[in-house]
């Protein structure tokens, strides 16, 4: 006996080693949940809220197994919105799979073009599946469950850099607030500045352009001015993303950052009232660890129940 409580309490241990608290996804009572999907370098962010979703941005298309497999492990069926910031690939590349696997029912893109196969490809999907892409007008408003998404941006119908073009949404629940940026630069930043001073302020901004410095102009950062913010970037990513001087911007101001390349996937969850952020496990392997120490430890808890009610042991006191 003392053998099988030597091995549970070790086991007990390695659970605790894998998944240390920051790193578990907690079950949280929530309204609306935030997950800033690792995809590498890209964005995809899934909003959950009483029962519909948002996809904003798919990630390169390489990506678009992950993003798939996380939707399904998410039990995602249904779409509301699928926004699509901008047409780099980037941020266009995985939409194009979760159409063909998902029930969508809108879809929203800036207007502009983009003359590359994967923004034809997108197209050619979009034709398939019966959808007309909505063109957003700024301050147009949406709701996904309980919350409300405003648009925020783009304030302009010409641009010189796509990434200006980039759809920038807010989304309220309660008094929880996010802002989604896309990659806007600064000429879109400053445009939001002028004309939308007074609804700015939110608690989770998404760092625009994966943390390059040609985003988060100061003044934007200062109106925002958020407690957490969130880069979605790969390791390595070769275009010196995050910016570091960036990074010391939001370092200095105590904003809290995440980053996929770092932290892996996060969720955000809100309850109206605050917000709480989780680290998620994405990899399979430590999944799998995960779920073959749980087989055993359910295999053991029901041995030892068996042995108890056949009284081939007796209950100890520990
Ligand atoms: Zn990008």
């Amino acid at each position: 006996m003392k053998k099988i409580l030597t091995f549970l309490l070790s086991l007990v241990l390695l659970f605790a080693i894998i998944y240390s608290p920051d790193l578990v996804a907690k079950e949280a009572s929530s309204d609306l949940e935030v997950h800033f999907i690792d995809v590498g370098q890209g964005d995809s962010i899934l909003v959950k809220s009483d029962g519909e979703n948002m996809l904003i941005d798919g990630g390169k298309r390489v990506a678009s197994e992950i993003v798939v497999n996380y939707l399904k492990e998410e039990e995602v069926e249904d779409i509301k919105y699928i926004v699509g910031t901008h047409p780099h690939e980037d941020h266009i590349g995985g939409l194009i799979e979760v159409l063909e696997n998902f029930n969508v029912e809108n879809i929203m893109m800036p207007d502009v073009l983009n003359n590359t196969i994967v923004f034809e490809d997108l197209l050619n999907a979009i034709e398939r599946e019966n959808l007309k892409i909505k063109k957003p007008l700024v301050l147009d408003n949406f709701n996904i469950g309980n919350s409300q998404a405003t648009v925020l941006a783009p304030n302009s119908k010409k641009y010189s850099l796509t990434n200006d073009y980039s759809i920038v949404l807010k989304l309220q629940n309660g008094e929880n607030s996010f802002v989604f940026t896309g990659d806007a630069e600064k000429e879109s930043e400053t445009e939001m500045v002028e004309a939308h001073k007074s609804i700015l302020k939110a608690d989770v901004l998404k760092i625009g352009h994966h943390g390059s410095k040609t985003s988060s102009s100061a003044e934007f950062v200062d109106l925002i001015d958020p407690d957490y913010a969130v880069i979605s970037v790969a390791k390595d990513n070769g275009y010196n993303h995050p910016n570091k001087d960036i990074l010391e911007r939001f370092k200095d101001k105590d904003i809290k950052i995440y980053r996929t390349d770092k932290d892996g996937s996060v969720v955000a969850r809100s309850d109206g009232e605050n917000i709480q952020f989780t680290k998620k496990i994405i990899s399979p392997d430590v999944r799998d660890i995960f779920n073959g120490i749980s087989e055993k430890l359910a295999d053991i808890k029901d041995n030892l129940f068996i042995k108890y009610l056949t009284k081939k042991i007796k209950p100890q006191t520990m």
